[in-house]
């Protein structure tokens, strides 16, 4: 964009006063220290605009053997983390930092989604990201010791790293000034419900496939006609579940008194309320 064109010049992001702080438990530091170093987290973290430390939850250990697990109370197959490495963990991470989430990966956990996520950015305290192995941990954790507990998905991973991962990526890239810009957060898949439209970059024929022609046609209201039905479509066709969540908000929305009923999604017709 040059200085001449007459559009407004965008705007700085707003920088936050402190870097987001991010600590993370866990029984494997290298595999967090090492994949926060790239992209998009690693920038933010030379950026100052977050802070993430990795605690080997085995310094919490109070045995020559360093034990962090023991067979499940009731049997059954392998071993459970036990809780007092992770408490004393759990602690020191809360004095260090004081008014943080504390959120325990977990296959039982709250799903993740986009508004949890931003809630969590917002919450300035930052958050401690406990990470579980082998069998899971001792209940007592997650009852007395966590204020929250996540869930990545409905599968079942052999360590709570890769979800803490996920967590601290999905939340650092909406705190203002990670991504450079705030504009492409705005658009993306789940902020509004929706997945996101598909994206087309050059060339303009790929291997036969060609670029929908409305995204050359420079018709701005065109082009976001076809990214909104694209992404209703999308949503409908990948994410029915979504789709009928976003159609009940629409129809509350438009009638308040009237109770919630699913629709049709897509380009309205004669007749569509308001
Ligand atoms: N026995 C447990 C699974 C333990 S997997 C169960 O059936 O629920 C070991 C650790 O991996 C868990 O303690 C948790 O920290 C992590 N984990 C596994 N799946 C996860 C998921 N879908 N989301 C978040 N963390 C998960």
């Amino acid at each position: 964009m040059s200085d001449t064109d007459g559009e407004a010049v965008p705007k700085v992001p707003a920088v936050p006063a402190h870097p987001y702080p991010f600590t993370v438990l866990t029984l494997f530091p290298e595999m967090v220290r090492q994949a926060v170093a790239h992209s998009i987290v690693g920038r933010g973290i030379a950026a100052g605009r977050l802070d993430v430390r990795a605690v080997d939850i085995r310094d919490f250990t109070k045995d020559r053997h360093r034990t962090a697990d023991d067979v499940p109370y009731g049997g059954g197959p392998g071993m459970v983390m036990k809780p007092e490495p992770l408490a004393g963990a759990i602690r020191s991470a809360r004095e260090a930092q004081p008014a943080a989430l504390v959120v325990l990966m977990s296959a039982s956990g709250r799903p993740l989604d986009q508004a949890t996520a931003r809630r969590w950015a917002g919450h300035t305290g930052g958050l401690v990201l406990v990470c579980g192995h082998y069998e899971g941990v001792d209940e007592r954790i997650a009852e007395h010791y966590a204020d929250e507990e996540v869930s990545i998905g409905d599968y079942v991973l052999s360590g709570g790293e890769l979800a803490a991962l996920v967590v601290l990526d999905a939340v650092a890239r909406l705190v203002p000034g990670v991504v450079g810009n705030e504009a492409s957060i705005a658009d993306e898949s789940h902020e509004a419900g929706l997945v996101e439209y598909p994206q087309y970059t050059r060339p303009p024929v790929f291997e036969g496939h060609a670029v929908p022609d409305v995204l050359m046609s420079g018709n701005h209201a065109a082009v976001a006609r076809f990214r909104r039905e694209s992404a209703l479509a999308k949503t409908r066709r990948v994410r029915p579940d979504l789709a009928a969540r976003v159609v009940e908000v629409v129809v509350d929305r438009r009638r308040p008194s009237t109770p919630a009923r699913p629709a049709r999604l897509g380009r309205p017709r004669p007749g569509d309320p308001e």
